[in-house]
């Protein structure tokens, strides 16, 4: 098998390999300068890199070529084009330019754009990034690339993205080159950990929930929920590891370093985690590690689900944004072993607090969907406050720094950061908080809000941004100052000291931390429709336009698009419930009632005076819970025309969130107590337990 990994592994990857290989040296030369130092492409090599790129997909049976690209929607999308030019004697040619590599022109129309742009002048173009290697999938010559409009609009997530990057890497440079270090460019990495649930094909063909929306809208809990939590680390089914045998493979051969791979702690939950690469690969990488998914766990008699909740009662799924920057053999977030490797270390870890502090709200908007909502605040994931953990022995670096008194941690360090060192943080000492938001673990920071199904492209966008602020500010301030080694010193005492707020090491699920954050000023903004009108807010919106990354127009549009999600969704979960209550829910209780009803005639007739006791209690409390599930539909509908009915995108959020959410709930649990006391037979849809614990 090891052998066998290292034969498939990137082979349908247009990689550096691959180009040394086959492009002539100029213009392998000329393109390893834009992929390293940004520089446009000259026609003359695009040209040179479309006929080499086009013979080698080909050799990998392509025939098509995509431009695949991510619009707001966040999944990726595809126009396939192929490569075939008739020469007008009746035979063609296999063609692939220099210009169709590096534009093209899909028809844009129907992607959101939040007003951005009128569907009748719908030119947008895509230009290819680069920096992300093109690569073949189902026969067609993936080229990954950005959605731009002719004026120059950002239309996809991908673009803001690079922005940032580069944003971040002016500004690292600008401090490391104070610290004495000459680099031409700072990436930021970025690991995704990926959770997702496993369900039977023939269970999820059988319920529209699942279907339709991604979760089950109805199920009475399961008897056995995940509180013995041995499915955590547990052996996988022999479907599930076939599952993910024949996934590792088809993603070793895109080029995409799987690594890890565990049970979750729900039952039937698993999770991937990919060696990390720079953000906008690693993005690019994690979408087509989903796509892949959902391809072939239908392979082995499953279905893959990215929801983030699709189970009541069981843990939801998460996708941990592991994040750092790095210049050449260097961790930016790494301690280091020497005085001045931790005063730069501290810097940039202050740059990340200050940041995130100060930015708080904008950090919170990344996360906020409606699958997300049911995560946040709820007693499985971090809460919606945002906060900064970073462990007891580097808060106690920090608050020592703060308070300008002599640390006593386990190894000594001098305040003015003379002699000695920071203590090396092991992982382990750092990453025991679980229920922390934005945790420092070690050498890098997790992000722990963001949902399973999202496309992590925004998040790190801010990210990049945030931190590109607070290090220009910090290298405008250190280059103006007389004595480097003081001024530096001064500075991350200042920041430790005014944004001390924002770190907090204790448990991120108590309620007692809800008031603590309450009077340390932290924002918590609990729905999504309560927290996306932050992302265009007059400081978000002079930070993004103070980079270059996003203007106001482009924010006001990213903000109602994301609105608009909002409520599409939730339109089409109310919608779904009320199909299944009607035309399925509904039937199966009359059928129920009638029969528990028959029965009693019956046994009375056979039996005159004969107690009915028990079917009549029975049929009394099933006729109580239909009335309910009557009483249910009607509010439901009643609350999204009322929500419909709202003018603005905002307030129809808010209405879906406050009334239609509500009136589901009311419905899915009448619905809910009635399937618990139902005839197996009778109940249409499968059940949790049946869902949850399968064998195969
Ligand atoms: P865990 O968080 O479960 O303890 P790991 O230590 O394996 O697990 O890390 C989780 C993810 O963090 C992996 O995808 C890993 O590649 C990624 N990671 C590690 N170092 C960095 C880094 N410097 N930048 C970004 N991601 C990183
Ligand atoms: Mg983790």
């Amino acid at each position: 098998m090891a052998a066998n990994v290292m034969e498939i592994y990137g082979t349908k990857v247009f990689n550096e390999h691959v180009m040394r290989e086959r492009l002539p040296s100029a213009t392998y030369k000329s393109l390893k300068a834009t992929l390293e130092r940004g520089q446009p492409l000259d026609i003359e090599v695009a040209n040179v890199v479309a006929s080499v790129m086009k013979r080698w997909a080909m050799e990998q049976g392509a025939t098509h070529y995509t431009h695949w690209f991510q619009p707001l929607t966040g999944i990726t999308s595809e126009k396939h084009d192929s490569f075939l030019s008739p020469v007008g004697d009746g035979t063609a040619i296999m063609e692939f330019s220099g210009k169709e590599l590096v534009r093209g022109e899909p028809d844009a129309s129907s992607f959101p754009s939040g007003g951005l742009r009128a569907t009748c002048e719908a030119r947008g173009y895509t230009a290819w990034d680069p920096t992300s290697y093109a690569f073949v999938k189902d026969d067609v010559l993936c080229i990954p690339t950005a959605f731009c409009s002719y004026t120059g609009e950002a239309l996809d997530k991908k673009t803001p993205l690079l922005r940032s990057m580069s944003a971040l890497s002016t500004q690292a440079c600008r401090v490391l080159k104070l610290f004495g270090k000459d680099v031409d460019y700072v990436n930021t990495t970025l690991g995704a950990e990926q959770e997702f649930f496993l369900v039977k094909k023939e269970d999820y063909d059988a319920r529209e929930d699942l279907v339709l929306t991604g979760r089950t809208l109805f199920g009475s809990s399961s008897a056995k929920g995940q509180e013995l939590e041995e499915h955590y680390f547990g052996t996988l089914r022999p479907a599930v590891s076939a599952f993910m045998k024949e996934l590792d493979e088809e993603l070793w051969k895109l080029g995409i370093p799987l690594r890890t791979k565990h049970n979750e702690v729900a039952p039937c939950q698993h999770e991937f985690a990919p060696i990390f690469e720079p953000t906008n690969v690693a993005i690019d990488h994690n979408l087509l590690t989903m796509e892949m998914m959902k391809k072939i766990a239908p392979h082995h008699g499953l279905v893959c689900l990215l929801h983030e909740k699709p189970f009541e009662g069981v843990n939801g799924s998460g996708k941990h944004n592991n994040w750092s920057m790095s210049a050449p053999k260097m961790n930016l977030l790494d301690p280091g072993d020497t005085p001045m490797e931790n005063l730069q270390f501290l810097t940039f870890l202050a740059a990340v607090i200050k940041g995130v502090d100060e930015y708080q709200d904008l950090l919170r908007t990344t996360t906020a969907t409606a699958g997300n909502e049911h995560r946040l605040g709820a007693n499985e994931a971090p809460p919606a406050i945002i906060s900064v953990y970073v462990g007891d022995e580097l808060a106690a670096v920090i608050d020592a720094i703060d308070t300008g008194s002599e640390y006593t941690g386990p190894v000594k360090m001098k305040m003015d950061l003379g002699v000695d060192v920071l203590p090396k943080f092991s992982k382990d000492s750092t990453d025991r908080n679980r229920t922390s938001p934005f945790a420092f673990t070690g050498n890098k920071f997790e992000f722990r809000m963001p949902g399973s199904s999202q496309n992590l492209a925004d998040i790190n966008t801010v990210l990049n941004t945030v931190v590109a602020k607070e290090l220009k500010d910090f290298a405008d301030e250190l280059e103006k100052a007389e004595d480097f080694e003081p001024a530096v010193i001064a500075l991350v005492k200042r920041v430790f000291h005014d944004h001390r707020r924002i770190i907090f090491n204790g448990d991120g699920y108590a309620h007692a931390w809800e008031e603590e954050a309450e009077k340390r000023g932290l924002l918590n903004l609990k729905s999504a429709p309560e927290a996306l009108p932050y992302m265009a807010s007059k400081k978000n919106i002079a930070l993004m336009e103070e980079f270059g990354v996003l203007t106001k127009t482009e924010l006001e549009s990213r903000c109602e698009v994301s609105l608009e999600q909002y409520s599409k969704l939730l339109h089409i979960e109310a919608v779904t419930m009320l199909e299944i209550a009607r035309k399925r829910i509904v039937p199966a209780i009359n059928a129920f009632m009638t029969d528990t009803a028959a029965a009693i005639t019956a046994k009375q007739a056979a039996c005159p005076g004969i107690s009915c006791r028990a079917e009549t209690k029975l049929l009394q409390e099933m006729s109580l819970y239909s009335d309910g599930i009557s009483d249910g539909l009607e509010a439901l509908n009643a609350a999204v025309e009322e929500a419909e009915a709202q003018s603005s995108a905002l307030a129809i959020a808010q209405a879906y969130h406050d009334k239609v959410k509500a009136a589901m709930e009311a419905l899915r649990s009448a619905s809910d107590k009635a399937e618990a006391i139902c005839g197996d037979e009778y109940w249409p849809l499968p059940s949790y337990s049946s869902m949850l614990y399968y064998t195969m």
